[in-house]
């Protein structure tokens, strides 16, 4: 049986660095934005961008409910920077609509304004070496709940988590040509 595509939802932000980074990692991908788009996917992956108009596009497409619909189903979901955002229970200060199925709770633009954009070496849960990390206007996870892992910390600031097959990063892989995030969420997808 052949396996469905990766989509992405590609209403705002860098999808189409997603789909090139799919795409290198050997995968096919669809841009996701309306609910039919939905259909036959095999994994998801939500963008970096600004998540509030992330927020406010899905809800004007009708994109919410189906959107946690399947991940809630289990479809392997990987979330970067607004991805994460996206995906939260909760942002604190002006949360824009929320997908509320990861079990964290965000704090969106974490790391201050002299330290708004920059690059650092991080230790990633399951990767034999460090990926340079890009935070662009980063978002930290100030709470989790009991079934959510932490896979990275930055600075004493948890940075990358994965909840069931759910993962999410502050941070742009999609940006640098590490593929190994985008491989992380095939072989979640294999795993199913
Ligand atoms: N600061 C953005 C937000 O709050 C996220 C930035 C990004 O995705 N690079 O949505």
């Amino acid at each position: 049986m052949s396996v469905g595509p990766v989509g992405v939802l590609a209403l705002q932000g860098d999808f189409r660095e997603h789909q090139h980074s799919l795409e290198q990692a050997g995968a096919t991908t669809r841009q996701v934005r309306r609910p039919e788009d939905l259909e036959s996917i095999s994994a998801l992956v939500i963008p970096g961008g600004e998540s509030t108009t992330i927020g406010r596009l899905a809800s004007l497409y009708g994109m919410i409910d189906p959107l946690r619909d399947v991940i809630k189903g289990g479809l392997p979901t990987l979330g970067t920077c607004a991805g994460l955002i996206f995906l939260a229970v909760d942002a604190v200060r002006d949360a824009p609509p929320l997908l509320e199925v990861l079990d964290v709770v965000v704090e969106r633009n974490a790391f201050g304004r002299q330290n708004d954009s920059f690059e650092t070496p991080i230790d990633v849960a399951g990767l034999d070496s460090p990926h340079q990390a890009v935070f662009i206007r980063a978002p930290r996870v100030t709470k989790i709940g009991s079934d959510v892992e932490i896979l990275a910390t930055y600075d004493d600031q948890i940075v990358m988590v994965r909840q069931a097959d759910i993962l999410a990063g502050a941070f742009h892989p999609e940006l640098t040509d590490d593929l190994r995030f985008h491989e992380m969420l095939l072989s979640v997808r294999e795993e199913n």
